[in-house]
């Protein structure tokens, strides 16, 4: 893909993604959950590498197949499988709050129904669950099989949105989402928002890195206010 119009004349996302992308080629094929085991699985995400869980997920599905066998299971039981998560008393304790909750309202353990809801008010509903904020929230509306525009910012976003001055703070998800939503061309879909969300995070551990940026290897340099400046 050409971009012909002058850089001050094109959307800075559109940008990014097409640098990006030309350094890192195209998307992987993705895996897209139910919702519900998207949620469950950001939850156990937050602060833990996605390879650690990952694989604490995948154990969790099959020793217990069902969220009600979850729900119904010994904490000393689940804990033999969850522990590699940071903090995991915190999220086996959140997330199985959230799990009854959802139970005694919806009836069943089935998220499909936020597919029918503007994405807003989903993010909305999904964040009255202790444990999920902004970032939790729009995975299940994008990275599960709702599939929804919206743009899961997560700290490699922030960090690499902050130093480009995107977004105002390296630790705030609220106005990093807000900040994000805003720069996002009006014609970009779902799958737009998988590719920039990939591209970011990639570049944010490979070369936009917390301690130390390798701002001369960077293709986003000309852009970015921050080159060369101490991390
Ligand atoms: S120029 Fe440096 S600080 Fe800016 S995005 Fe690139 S690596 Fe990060």
């Amino acid at each position: 893909m050409q971009l012909s119009l002058p850089l001050d004349e094109l959307p800075i996302l559109l940008i990014v993604r097409h640098r990006l992308q030309a350094i890192m080629g195209p998307v992987p094929e993705l895996l897209f959950l139910n919702p519900m085991s998207q949620l469950v699985f950001a939850m156990l995400s937050k602060r833990t590498r996605d390879e650690t869980a990952g694989r604490v997920f995948q154990r969790l599905q099959w020793r217990y197949p069902s969220w009600q066998r979850f729900l119904n299971a010994a904490e000393d039981d689940i804990r033999k499988i969850i522990w590699p998560v940071t903090d995991w008393q915190d999220k086996l304790r959140e997330i199985r709050r959230m799990l009854t909750l959802v139970k005694a309202q919806r009836g069943s353990f089935d998220l499909t129904f936020l597919a029918g809801w503007r994405v807003e008010q989903a993010i909305a509903w999904l964040r009255r669950f202790d444990g999920v904020g902004p970032e939790v929230a729009a995975t299940v509306m994008n990275f599960s099989s709702i599939h929804a525009r919206c743009l899961p910012v997560d700290r490699h976003l922030l960090r690499v949105g902050y130093r480009m001055r995107l977004t105002p703070s390296p630790k705030d998800y609220d106005r990093g989402f807000d900040c994000y939503e805003r720069l996002i061309p009006d014609s970009w879909g779902a799958h737009d928002l998988d590719a920039l969300q990939y591209y970011l995070k990639r570049h944010s551990r490979e070369i936009c890195t917390r301690a130390n940026p390798a701002c001369n290897r960077c293709v986003l340099a000309n852009l970015c206010p921050r080159v060369g400046l101490p991390s």
